[in-house]
Parts: C-alpha cells; structure tokens; sequence
C-alpha cells in the first residue's frame, strides 16, 4: 500500500501503526505469538532434499537412457519435407496391369494364377467328396489301391471303368467338373 504524502498520508501511517500496535496486544493477551510480515515463495511441493541429490550423482546411466536421448529430433521437419518423403513415387502403390477376368466365373483374377473364387468352390467339393469316401471306407488304411472314379446323380459306370473305385455324389455334376 502506498501512502501518499501531505497530511491525509500522515494521519493514515498513524492509524495504520495504532491498528498494527493494537493487534500485536491483543495477540500477546491471547497467549498467541505476534504474526509479522514474511516473504513467501511459491515453490513445488517436494523440494529436492541432498541424500536424493547424491543418489542421482552416484548412479551410473543407463544405455536406456542414451537411446530417448537419441530418439529426440534436433528441429522440427516442415509439413513440405514430410509429404515430400511421404509421397515419394517409391513409396506408393505400383500399378498392376496384369489383371484379367476369369473365363468361368467372372471374377477379376491376377493373370497366369488360379481364380481364388473357381479354387474355392473346387476345394469345396473335393472336401465333400473326400467325406463320402470317408463314410463308405472309414479311414484311410482301408483305401484300394485302384484309380477312383466320382458319379454324380444319373450316371452310370462306363465299360471300361471296371474294376475301379466308384464314389457316388447325390447331386448333378458342376460344370466345371469333367467326367
Ligand atoms: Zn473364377
């Protein structure tokens, strides 16, 4: 508080040492010690004590420690050099031009390699066909050791497949299967 001078400033410095004198009293009365003016520091609440201090001193660091000291970029990369390396020519997606149509299903298919969709469904029925043997011979120990044969719904057995192992399938034969 800043108090001017001339007689007004007087006349307050006066109250204000009266007022000052008459608390510092009443405190003694009270048996409670007089508070004066102090200096306060705003100060982080655990303040780092010597035996802290010494450990950190003793302790040898760590190669851990080394490397997030490493890991800290030096300055910053502009957004220019960042999408210039991001968008590097070596860095995106090549163009594919060996992309065909598969002749059975339509589906588009890398060229000189197997349609996924036609190798699916072929799998599918080998499995199914790989049951029925399964059901008819239960296990494999029992297989002969003769050319198999798969008839799907009305067929019969041609002369020349005699002696053959027959696996019948209760369905018409898919078109891309092949007698
Ligand atoms: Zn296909």
């Amino acid at each position: 508080m800043a108090l001017s001078g001339g007689p007004a400033g007087g006349v307050l410095r006066q109250l204000l040492g009266c007022f000052l004198r008459v608390e510092q009293n009443v405190l003694r009365a009270l048996g409670l010690q007089p508070v004066h003016p102090a200096l306060a520091v705003h100060a982080p609440g655990t303040c780092p004590s010597e035996t802290e201090d010494l450990d950190i001193a003793n302790n040898v660091p760590s190669f851990l420690d080394s490397i997030f000291w490493m890991a800290a970029p030096k300055s910053r990369r502009t957004i220019e050099v960042n999408r210039c390396r991001r968008r590097n020519p070596n860095k995106l997606l090549k163009e594919k031009n060996n992309i065909d149509m598969c002749p059975e299903c339509g589906h588009l298919k890398l060229k000189h390699v197997l349609c996924g969709f036609c190798y699916a469904k072929v799998r599918h029925e080998t499995h199914l066909i790989r049951q029925e043997i399964k059901a008819k011979e239960s296990g494999p120990f029992n297989a002969p050791t003769v050319e198999t044969l798969v008839l799907y719904e009305g067929e019969k057995p041609r002369p020349e497949d005699e002696g053959k192992r027959i696996i019948e399938r209760k369905r018409i034969r898919p078109s891309w299967f092949t007698y």
